[in-house]
């Protein structure tokens, strides 16, 4: 059973704690397994069914049928530490709702909030947030894609790739060169619907856990002047403060992964004879147990630390946010290894939970800024305070 006790600190509202334990009976009663054998008709069935039990209303603000004023990262992380622990395909379908609309949700006019947001939290459109070049994955600030304003609105050329719903998505908030200012200062935000003529699926990708995912291209796609988000030239900021809300969450997705190969480890040494023992009994075991509860408590620490300074403090907590997703997810990746370790030929078996755990948080490293990209934002802030 993994540890519920974090939920007892002082981060949490009791309105927290309801939250975690109705979802987890949830989870109990309805996610087994994920299936990866068809992971499109897979997501396609989850959304709906996150958005019918109510889960995806916090993905939204309470005026667009959410249930918090502002999106509020303590429940967006207890919601996906809950199902990564339980279903890793779960927990994408609930983030992407969340990723793909949040800049919506934070810079989005009225019009805009209205026709898209009550849709994302009732699951009915899913969403998917479209950032990444094809030549400038971290370096978001030099991307290629451009829109050139026209009579009317923009025509846009360039593609994207490793999109995440890429393929099923119903729109997606798209970032691209306006021109305003060299750099990341020239970047704005556009929603487009997935029917708009000139998106083309250009390619599915698939990857070592799968999950719908796509490279979008466009050659002279035109957009009616309201799919700008909030102001041109202010495309980087708005991307950076989604990320800011979503990558603390990244690290609590990390975390339930990891609880959940704590679970599974702890269990299988409990049951394994070794001599006239388990491998429970055995001290290497034991030290390696030992390490795994250490980085499980230290993440959940910095990932909920994270999640209560956004919410309570009411500023941007861009340090915070990668300190809990670096330690959060490279930790859970020495977790799930040792559990690995521990089932031993068992552990890298297809169809065994800790197979699946491997594969499934690797990828957690390098999106929404890879762990060396969340270093550079954590040294610049430390060397800020002293250069002044
Ligand atoms: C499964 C998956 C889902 C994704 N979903 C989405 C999505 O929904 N939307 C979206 O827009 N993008 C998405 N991405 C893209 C993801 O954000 C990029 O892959 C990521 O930003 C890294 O960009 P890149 O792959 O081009 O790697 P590169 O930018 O080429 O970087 C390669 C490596 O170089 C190192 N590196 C990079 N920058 C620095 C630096 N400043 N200092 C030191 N080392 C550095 C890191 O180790 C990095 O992993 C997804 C990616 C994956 C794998």
């Amino acid at each position: 059973m993994a540890d519920r006790s974090f939920l007892d600190w002082p981060f949490f509202a009791e309105s927290h704690r309801r939250l975690a334990a109705d979802l987890e009976g949830w989870c109990q009663a309805e996610l087994g397994e994920p299936d990866e054998a068809d992971v499109d008709a897979a997501c396609r069935a989850l959304v709906p069914q996150l958005g019918q039990a109510g889960w995806l209303r916090y993905c939204v603000p309470a005026a667009y049928g959410g249930v918090h004023e502002q999106l509020d990262v303590r429940a967006l992380a207890l919601i996906r530490e809950t199902l990564a622990r339980h279903h890793g395909l779960a927990d994408y379908a609930f983030a992407m709702q969340g990723l793909g609309s949040g800049t919506i949700s934070l810079f989005g006019s009225e019009a805009q909030k209205q026709a898209y947001l009550p849709a994302v939290a009732r699951g009915e459109a899913i969403a998917a947030f479209a950032l990444t070049d094809p030549g400038s994955g971290s370096d978001v600030a030099n991307m290629e894609t451009r829109a050139a304003a026209v009579d009317g609105g923009y025509v846009l050329h360039g593609g994207k790739t490793y999109i995440s719903n890429g393929g099923i998505a119903d729109f997606y908030v798209l970032f691209a060169r306006t021109g305003e200012a060299p750099g990341a200062k020239g970047l704005s935000a556009f929603i487009v619907d997935a029917d708009t003529r000139g998106l083309e699926i250009a390619e599915r990708i698939q990857v070592i856990a799968p999950h719908p995912l796509a490279t979008l291209r466009f050659d002279g796609m035109r957009l009616p002047a309201p799919a700008l988000v909030g102001e041109r030239g202010r495309g980087f900021q708005q991307a950076m403060a989604t990320l800011d809300v979503f990558r603390t969450t990244v690290g609590a997705a990390a975390l339930g992964l990891a609880r959940r190969a704590l679970d599974e480890a702890t269990r299988r040494v409990l049951e394994r004879k070794l001599g006239t023992g388990t491998l429970a009994d055995n001290p290497i075991t034991q030290s390696k147990l030992a390490e795994m509860v250490l980085d499980i408590e230290t993440s959940a620490l910095l990932v909920y630390r994270a999640a209560w300074l956004r919410d309570v403090g009411g500023r941007r907590n861009s340090r915070e946010a990668a300190l809990a997703k670096l330690h959060a997810t490279d930790s859970a990746q020495s977790v799930i290894d040792k559990a690995v370790q521990m089932f031993g030929g068992l552990g890298v078996t297809h169809g065994v939970a800790v197979e699946r755990l491997y594969r499934e948080v690797r990828a957690l490293r390098i999106y929404e800024g890879a762990s060396e990209v969340q270093k550079v934002v954590i040294a610049r802030a430390h060397l800020a305070e002293y250069r002044g």
